[in-house]
């Protein structure tokens, strides 16, 4: 498959569609592992095991949202949640809870009655777009973010984790776009700003990614499991995902790192995908990742063309300025990596619909 297009916008967009798609299909197989069964088995497992990479209601979700995007020009709840409904496949690993969602959306009820008080990370799990969509923009990610995750999941835990997420994403093409590196703790920090009026106890939580130091795989794994509880809970796999990503130099390392973590491996996986992929692009996911994706009717070429025309339909306007650089304060910095002969990022600015 050729690198599709040059463009840096682009490139971090597909870079985080697609890495919600890896991460999803990667650590799909081993959903509900404990790190030390999955080591025990695979050491590190970092292929599709299968064969084929399938994608589950992360994805699934994510697709809708995209659809969304595309159709509205911005986010649109009661668009996206007819999306969720048509798309849905109850093979694809939903929590019990969205089947009542479903048949509500299906039965005509407004977007904003048909929802649960989730704690889950159902609302983080397939917010890409939007951290994208929005990039130039914390507020309306915030807000577009909400709504999102209120379709299916109303509990603050559940709202704070689509926002941190998204955020997470937002953050990180921002930073690529601008050649800038990522300082983990002015990156945590500037999340929990948005989090902390949404769920005091989420912010406090991804505080603690703050303590674990840089080491080897292993060592993070073991660092991480040891202070969160990787379930589907937001507030333990939100900030699982967001750490495997500060604490990793490479678009493979963060979703290899996060889906050996165990627990609700698909959609940590999903969400490290898709900021790593925010970060470092499409051109940094790995081939042997990307061919085996499924391909179907709504598989992984579909996924690309809705991405490519919605970063077609956007307005560019080339004033952008870029913000300020940081000072680095003395800590490890991230820095994104451009493909040999790509051209300098584009600083694009993009005017949109906030719905
Ligand atoms: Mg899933």
């Amino acid at each position: 498959m050729a690198y599709p297009e040059k463009d840096q916008l682009l490139d971090r967009f597909l870079g985080s569609a697609l890495g919600t798609f890896v991460g999803d299909a990667l650590g799909e197989p081993v959903e509900g592992w404990s790190h030390r069964a999955i080591y025990d088995r695979f050491e590190i497992l970092d292929h599709f095991l299968r064969g084929v990479g399938s994608y589950t209601d992360d994805t699934q979700m994510m697709i809708g949202i995209l659809e969304t995007l595309l159709e509205k020009k911005g986010f649109d709840p009661a668009v996206c949640a007819v999306k969720f409904q048509q798309n849905f496949d109850p093979m694809r690993g939903y929590g019990r809870r969205i089947f009542g969602v479903m048949d509500r959306i299906r039965q005509g009820i407004p977007w904003d009655q048909v929802g649960t008080d989730s704690f889950g990370n159902g609302g983080a799990m397939r917010i890409a777009p939007i951290g994208c969509f929005y990039y130039d923009d914390m507020q309306a990610i915030k807000e577009n973010a909400i709504l999102s995750a209120r379709i299916t999941h109303n509990h603050p835990e559940g709202l704070a984790g689509a926002v941190a997420q998204a955020t997470a994403v937002g953050l990180a093409f921002q930073q690529a776009l601008s050649n800038e590196p990522i300082e983990p703790e002015t990156f945590l920090d500037t999340i929990t700003d948005r989090v902390i009026d949404v769920d005091k106890g989420f912010a406090e939580a991804l505080d603690r990614i703050n303590s674990i130091p840089r080491g080897s795989m292993l060592e993070i794994i073991h660092a991480i499991s040891g202070r969160y509880g990787l379930s589907l809970r937001a507030i333990e796999s939100v900030p699982a995902a967001i750490g495997a990503f500060l604490l990793t130099d490479s678009f493979r390392d963060a979703v290899v790192l996060a889906v050996n973590l165990g627990g609700d491996t698909d959609t940590i996986g999903a969400m490290a995908g898709a900021i790593a992929g925010a970060f470092y692009g499409y051109g940094q996911i790995p081939q042997e990742w990307l061919e085996p994706l499924e391909n179907r009717a709504k598989g992984r070429d579909y996924v690309i063309d809705c991405v490519r025309q919605i970063v077609l339909s956007l307005n560019l306007n080339p004033s952008f300025v870029v913000s300020s650089r940081r000072t680095s304060g003395g800590l490890v910095y991230k820095q994104g990596q451009r493909k040999k002969g790509d051209p300098e990022p584009v600083n694009a600015y993009k005017t949109k619909n906030v719905t």
